[in-house]
């Protein structure tokens, strides 16, 4: 068994979040970063819209702050709303020095978008792939740091505590198994940083790529950390629905740049719902959406952009142009059908202002952090700023982190567990959780659908668990764990909330509470798998 790997800071995920961190930390500390598919494999390279911040003459720190409470329905922390909303401009400026591509107008001005919520035009982009942009121009100057390694092909299976040597519960490191060699490398550092990003794939149809299990928000509440609001999954309003498309998102922006929602008749139906038509928050089209969908039993509604200017149309969405035209629909000249899918996890490891997570030497940051920005709804491209912004601030948190690592640490021990002979299970259990999740904790809820899924995650968990200890330990089985952790955990907070507020709409508590509180959930005791 190899000796424990030493670093400073261990990053676990290379999206923005991870990435920004790394190359932060790196000015102080060596850095390792671990991911579990290829290093551009995540959420971030998915991005499309952008990243919000105030750079227009007519916008004001205000106005978003005041888009970014709206959205958030009662739940989001102030303080946290006006840091981010007033760190925007610099960490866009951030995003330039790094060597991000923005799209500017002809006078060399940066382009924003409008997206749903925002009262303004704030949104950065390149083109309709900011995202792999982002991803891209951080990557590069990542393979260029000396202080900085990134193993790829490489899943963190759980986090090691002091708790298990007498201790207080500190973390300290990983364990990491190579997805190649199938070897578990023990991973000690002075800070442990999740960066692992959303947990869309609990979901069966989803926005998100095959990486976002949850994985992050699992290992931190097997560990005891606090984690926060989980029921607040937004299911984004608009995937392609095309047998061949995969999970394909077609952006707000288009909706911003004046594309209409239809019904397969042409009618259109978002002035029934709200104001603000095509661009109300998410919540409010994924659930007009899905309601019409019930009503007319139509398997899809119709995104229609015909009425724009066709060369405005492929120059500003280029992407989505191309890949719709490749499966047969020309969006300017025909609705791109769409359907709402899971999109973006509100909720996460509850982290302070320095992204410190309730366990000393853990942080979290991005998607899988829980910082109070977003409450109940997330405002669009408010996640990849928020991502910058806790990045930074986790930079220059772990400089002081001690080392807290005890003398000799023990090796991953694998006991009796032998090859596993029957996949299968993990593949079924791990459709079936997707499925009842949609069906039963998705847009619309009641306390029968969550009590139905509460008795399935349970004894999918004691299977999962069994299968856990008696084989050897695989990338696609610590996925299945966690994504059954995730989905016991969005069960159990959507669960405790009794109203229907922001995102989490059930139908036996139409109404909000008076008071808005967050649901923090924390393992106290019972089975940790
Ligand atoms: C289609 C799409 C469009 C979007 N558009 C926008 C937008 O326009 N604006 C906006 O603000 N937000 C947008 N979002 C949301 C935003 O992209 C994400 O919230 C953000 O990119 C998350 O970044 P992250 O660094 O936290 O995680 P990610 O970018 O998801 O990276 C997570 C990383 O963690 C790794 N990982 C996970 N578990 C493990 C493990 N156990 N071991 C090792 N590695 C692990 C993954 O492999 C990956 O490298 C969009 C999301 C999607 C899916």
């Amino acid at each position: 068994m190899s000796e424990p790997l030493d670093t400073d800071y261990l990053v676990i995920g290379s999206g923005i979040a991870g990435l920004n961190f790394a190359l932060l930390a790196a000015e102080h500390g060596r850095v390792a970063i671990v991911t579990k598919k290829r290093a551009n494999d995540t959420n971030t390279n998915w991005a499309q819209g952008g990243v919000a911040a105030v750079l227009a003459p007519d916008d004001s720190f205000e106005q978003h702050i005041e888009d970014t409470l709206v959205a958030g329905d009662g739940l989001c922390d102030r303080d946290v709303v006006e840091l981010c909303v007033r760190e925007g401009p610099a960490q866009v400026q951030r995003l330039l020095d790094v060597g991000v591509r923005l799209a500017r107008d002809p006078a060399g001005t940066l382009d924003l978008g409008r997206e749903g919520g925002h009262m303004r035009h704030r949104v950065v982009h390149w083109e309709d792939i900011t995202g792999r942009e982002i991803q891209r121009a951080l990557l590069a100057a990542i393979e260029k740091h000396p202080n900085i390694t990134v193993l790829d092909r490489h899943i963190a299976i759980d986090l090691l505590s002091l708790a298990k040597y007498g201790g207080d519960p500190a973390c300290f490191g990983a364990y990491i198994l190579d997805t190649r060699s199938g070897e578990v490398q023990t991973v000690c550092a002075r800070a442990t940083v999740l960066a692992t990003g959303g947990t869309g794939k609990v979901y069966i149809y989803t926005s998100n790529p095959d990486v976002a299990t949850g994985d992050g928000i699992a290992m931190a509440y097997r560990l005891g950390a606090a984690c926060c609001d989980l029921e607040f999954v937004q299911f984004h309003p608009t995937v392609l629905y095309h047998p061949h498309a995969g999970s394909f998102l077609i952006s707000e922006a288009l909706r911003g740049e004046g594309g209409k929602l239809r019904l397969a008749s042409g009618e259109t139906f978002m002035e029934h719902y709200h104001p603000l038509k095509e661009l109300a928050p998410r919540d409010v089209v994924a659930r007009a959406i899905d309601k019409e969908l019930k009503k007319s039993g139509a398997d899809a509604v119709f995104l229609d952009m015909t009425g724009l200017d066709p060369a405005a149309v492929r120059a500003r969405f280029p992407n989505i142009y191309e890949r719709c035209l490749s499966l047969g629909i020309d969006i300017t000249k025909q609705g791109i059908p769409v359907v709402p899918a899971a999109h973006y996890m509100c909720g996460g490891v509850k982290t302070d202002e320095h992204a410190q997570s309730t366990i000393r030497g853990l942080y979290a940051i991005g998607e899988c952090a829980f910082t109070g920005l977003h409450g109940a709804n997330r405002l669009a491209s408010n996640s990849l700023l928020e991502a910058m912004v806790y990045s930074t601030r986790a930079a220059s948190a772990v400089r002081e982190a001690p080392r807290i690592r005890p003398e000799r640490v023990a090796p991953w021990s694998s006991g009796n567990a032998t090859d596993s002979n029957d996949a299968i299970v993990v593949s079924l259990n791990w459709e079936e959780i997707r499925r009842f999740m949609w069906s039963y904790v998705g847009i619309t809820r009641s306390d029968k659908r969550l009590e139905r899924a509460r008795r399935r995650i349970e004894i999918l968990r004691d299977e999962i668990r069994e299968y856990y200890i008696d084989f050897k330990v695989t990338s696609d089985l610590v996925e299945l764990r966690n994504l059954a952790l995730v989905a016991h955990l969005v069960i159990e907070s959507a669960r405790r909330r009794k109203e229907s507020r922001g995102l989490h709409y059930t139908l036996d508590y139409p109404d909000k509470l008076p008071e808005a509180r967050h649901s923090e959930i924390q393992l106290t005791d019972g089975p940790r798998g």
